[in-house]
Formats: C-alpha cells, sequence, structure tokens
C-alpha cells in the first residue's frame, strides 16, 4: 500500500525550528562549537559540556533547509569555552594503576609477572604452575623487580 508509506515518511519529518536544539549547516556553524570528534582531534574533553547544544546538519539536509537533519550522519555540537584539557595520567596515579595490573598479572606461587590477568580467583596461580609446564618466554615479565617508567617525556 503505497498511501501507508507516504504517510509514515511525512511522519518522521520535523519541521525545522520545532526541535529542541539549534540546526547548523556545515560551514555555517557559529564560532565556538565544534563537533564531539573535532573536539577530541583538539586533546580535549566535554568538560562542563552538559550534552550538545546544537545540531550539525549533514550533507544531504542542505538541499532541505526547512526540515530538521534527523539523519543519523548528524553531528553533535558542544562549546568549546567550556571544554578542558584531557587529564593526563600524573606519576602517582600510574604507579596505582601500575601495582593494581601487578596484583592482577603475578602469580603467587612463582612470582612472575605476566602481561596479561591472571586467574586468580579461580585457579589461584598462573596456568603453567596449575598444570605443571614452563611458561612460554614472552608471556612474563623477566625482571623481578617491577620498573615503573614514566610514559610521558619530561
Ligand atoms: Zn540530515
Ligand atoms: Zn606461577
Amino acid at each position: 500500500m503505497p498511501r501507508t508509506r507516504k504517510k509514515r515518511r511525512e511522519v518522521a519529518r520535523v519541521p525545522r525550528g520545532e526541535t529542541a536544539l539549534p540546526e547548523f549547516d556545515r560551514g555555517a556553524v557559529p564560532e565556538g562549537l565544534v563537533t564531539r570528534r573535532a573536539l577530541r582531534e583538539m586533546g580535549l574533553s566535554p568538560g562542563d559540556n552538559e550534552g550538545p547544544v546544537a545540531i550539525l546538519r549533514c550533507r544531504l539536509c542542505a538541499t532541505r533547509p526547512t526540515w530538521s537533519c534527523r539523519h543519523p550522519t548528524r553531528g553533535f555540537l558542544l562549546r568549546v569555552d567550556l571544554a578542558r584539557p584531557k587529564r593526563t595520567p600524573t606519576l602517582a596515579q600510574e604507579l596505582a594503576l601500575d601495582r593494581a595490573m601487578a596484583a592482577r598479572s603475578t602469580c603467587s606461587r612463582c612470582s612472575r609477572r605476566y602481561y596479561y590477568c591472571l586467574p586468580l580467583r579461580t585457579v589461584g596461580c598462573c596456568d603453567p604452575c596449575a598444570r605443571g609446564y614452563e611458561p612460554t618466554p614472552g608471556t612474563y615479565v623477566l625482571t623481578t623487580a617491577t620498573p615503573v617508567t614514566h610514559r610521558l617525556a619530561a
């Protein structure tokens, strides 16, 4: 039935201006508004942005300025002035994270530290200990001392 199909399509259309967020076409976005992706590429986190403030209309909708863009390709615009630089982990945070990781990847029987997490809660030790074979070189850290190297330069 072509009639019902046409009807459904009309329902999906929402006139521009009746939506909660203002819409802007590509190239006509006011200064200070960027998409989430652009924000991320600038090395910023949304910060104090509480959700998008506007919508970046998709390319297709440039030919339909009177209708609201409801396509999944539309973008959500955030305010740059509310964005914050992404927090880089401090040395103390990295150390704490490393310790937590060490606890989860170190075998209590052979004290080897593996590059993956061990089934400590269920098995209690590494697989080579549990089944009695030599672990494959490269699956565990060779030095007994846990090296804590700061990944950031300077
Ligand atoms: Zn659209
Ligand atoms: Zn072990």
